[in-house]
């Protein structure tokens, strides 16, 4: 098969397993800088051009598209599922997965465990926000970010208010939510292909920090999970109609919440932790499912 990975540079650790897989595999795989790709748009004939040269007869595509380049990378995405490439996830199962209050709606709407979870951007009563999901503690969040970066835990309605205000002043989207305080600093990521939880670790963060991401100083290590906790990450998965999905869930005393889902999940960690080869197992759900033109929302852009 010929498979054309969207990515920003060959060096990244997911792409160079991919690209690894795929050859190991008997494929001819290319990696495509997602941001020098450009397209033409006339009716009847899409096409993507790269280098001075049109790009075609790929069987599919992967995205590696990270947040920063969420729009553009869409767009490139889509384009190829006009001209009928098999897209590993497509660009509105993307768009979806990367806007958590879109997301969270869509997840609500299936009766998906999540944290109580309000959104606001100007509210006028802040105290009523704050009590809407039970006081403080509680997580205010940027909508935009990742990686834990505007992440806070605000420990007291004082605190909370501050916040808020100054979330405000920025003229941003933000959420406020329920503290899992018995998730005790650490999440659950659960590694979806094809509607399957095909590993999962737990990652708890540093010494006195609430946030478990590896960029924070987090660990990864082995975790069983429980039969509700898989279901519930191949629901959110599915939900967002994502192919491949790192779903990340805390363990609340109300069953797992989703947190969110991941449409690009990184490798390295999952792969490191769990000794699995989730980039083979990738390639090998493209052997089996890319078809011409095989896509959830044809034509629904
Ligand atoms: P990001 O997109 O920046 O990774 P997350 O929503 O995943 O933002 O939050 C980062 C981390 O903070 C999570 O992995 C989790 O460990 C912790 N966290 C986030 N929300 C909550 C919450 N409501 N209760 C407890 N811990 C949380
Ligand atoms: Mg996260």
């Amino acid at each position: 098969m010929k498979i054309g990975i969207l990515s920003r540079g060959k060096k990244i650790y997911s792409t160079e397993q991919l690209v690894a897989a795929a050859k190991e595999r008997g494929h001819d795989v290319s990696v495509i800088n997602t941001l020098h790709c450009y397209m033409d748009i006339t009716p009847h004939k899409p096409s993507v051009r790269y280098k001075g040269k049109v790009l075609e007869n790929f069987d599919a595509i992967i995205p590696r598209i990270g947040s920063s380049t969420t729009f553009y990378g869409t767009a490139v995405l889509r384009q190829f599922e006009m001209m009928g490439v098999f897209p590993l996830n497509e660009s509105v199962a993307i768009s979806r997965s990367r806007d958590k209050l879109r997301s969270m709606q869509l997840m609500s709407r299936k009766g998906i465990g999540l944290p109580v979870t309000g959104f606001a951007h100007s509210p006028d009563d802040k105290a009523d926000l704050i009590e809407m999901v039970n006081g403080a503690p509680l997580v205010i969040k940027l909508l935009e970010g990742t990686q834990g970066i505007g992440v806070v835990l605000a420990e007291t309605k004082k605190a909370a208010e501050s916040v808020i205000e100054a979330f405000r002043s920025l003229d941003a989207h933000f959420l406020v939510q329920e503290y899992i305080k018995e998730a005790g600093g650490s999440d659950i990521r659960c590694f979806v292909i094809g509607g399957k939880v095909v590993a999962s670790m737990k990652r708890q963060g540093a010494e006195g920090e609430f946030r478990s991401n590896l960029h924070r100083g987090g660990h990864g290590e082995i975790i069983k999970i429980t039969p509700e906790e898989r279901s519930t990450a191949v629901r959110a998965a599915q939900c967002m109609g994502l192919n491949v999905a790192g779903v990340d869930i805390l363990r609340s005393n109300h069953g797992p919440v989703v947190l969110e889902v991941n449409s690009s999940p990184g490798l390295e960690g999952i792969q490191s932790v769990t000794g699995k080869d989730i980039a083979g197992m990738i390639i090998e759900f493209i052997e089996k499912n890319a078809k011409v033109g095989k896509t959830k929302t044809k034509n629904k852009g």
